[in-house]
């Protein structure tokens, strides 16, 4: 049931909601960790997704938590797996785990080089671009070396305010084309607070001819904090002066600062469902409660089982 390919998720289940976690460091932060998943698992997700650290920084704890979520839960893990740094030989054992494992589905990205290699050097890496990586799982699907026929469902990442390493946004487009005609069979976006960078983007996505299904990323403001270290590792997000204002009429006031953007980020989910989004994922930080009262606001209810 949890090795389910993304087209049969999708198929099942429309809207998609899924969440996201990073695996943490030590053995108590990943206990800690696997009773959030388990608690955000009562609300029946359609996949939840483990983030990798560029240069196989987390290969293991990425690998390891997928595992106990694929052996232990009824919902579909999704790793993400970065080329960045890794060599074909690498990916390939990366892969023939996962497909040993019966792991449906990855999402193929590129990954950043590590913060504190600044001039980290790409020429003589194996992979380029996400595009060569979605090649790379789409050959071995082909090989025959996964228990699904399909092979592995792929996700790509996409960009509805741009990435900011290519500020041509039409070259862009041609980018995200390459890589969705390398096989990809879905995007799953970066989080954006304006819907109206979501519905443009899905509307230029069809425009170059990109029909996949795209998942919208939403990410629930919980602390000022957290807002400034995400705004630093999703460069170039818009924070738009509706969400600022109300954050600010209450700053100084953490419980109200978390409400607010609670209310904002279900404000968000409800336009998206209205207006047939294919899916809602929920950057969660490693932390239920938001994502919890987001489904409640949006009438969702946890599974009785
Ligand atoms: C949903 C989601 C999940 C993520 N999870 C992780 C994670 O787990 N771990 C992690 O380290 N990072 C993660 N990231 C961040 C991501 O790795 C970075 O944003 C990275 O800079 C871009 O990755 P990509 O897969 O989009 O790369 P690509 O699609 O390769 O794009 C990277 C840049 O290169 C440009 N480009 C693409 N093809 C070409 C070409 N042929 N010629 C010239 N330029 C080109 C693109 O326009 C873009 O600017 C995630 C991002 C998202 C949206």
């Amino acid at each position: 049931m949890n090795q389910m390919h993304i087209h049969d998720i999708l198929k099942s289940s429309e809207p998609t909601f899924s969440f996201e976690f990073f695996p943490p460091r030590s053995e108590q932060a990943a206990n800690d960790l696997y009773d959030v998943i388990s608690e955000l698992g009562r609300f029946n997700p359609s996949l939840v997704s483990v983030t990798y650290g560029a240069g196989g920084a987390t290969r293991e704890l990425t690998h390891d938590l997928v595992i106990r979520i694929k052996e232990t839960m009824h919902v579909p893990p999704v790793p993400h797996l970065t080329c960045i740094g890794h060599t074909e030989a690498e990916i390939d054992e990366i892969l023939v785990r996962y497909a040993e494992a019966g792991v449906g589905n990855i999402l193929a990205l590129r990954g950043d080089p590590p913060r504190d290699q600044p001039d980290y050097d790409r020429s003589n890496d194996d992979f380029k671009y996400a595009s060569e990586l979605v090649t790379f799982i789409k050959k071995f699907n082909e090989s025959g070396r996964h228990p699904d026929p399909r092979g592995f469902g792929i996700g790509v990442a996409g960009f509805p305010e741009g990435h900011p390493a290519t500020p041509n946004r039409v070259k862009e487009m041609e980018f995200l084309r390459e890589k969705v005609d390398a096989g990809a069979d879905y995007i799953c976006t970066q989080m954006f607070f304006d819907n109206h960078d979501f519905f443009d983007y899905r509307e230029r996505c069809e425009l170059a001819g990109i029909t996949i299904p795209i998942i919208a990323g939403i990410m629930p403001v919980t602390s000022l904090k957290g807002m400034n270290f995400m705004a630093g590792l999703a460069e170039g997000a818009h924070y738009p002066a509706k969400l600022m204002r109300a954050l600010q009429r209450v700053a100084g006031d953490e419980a109200a600062v978390e409400r607010v953007g609670i209310h904002y980020s279900s404000q968000q989910c409800l336009e998206l469902i209205d207006a047939g989004v294919a899916g809602i994922h929920f950057y969660t930080l490693n932390k239920s409660k938001a994502t919890m009262e987001i489904y409640s606001n949006l009438g969702l209810s946890i599974s009785q089982s």
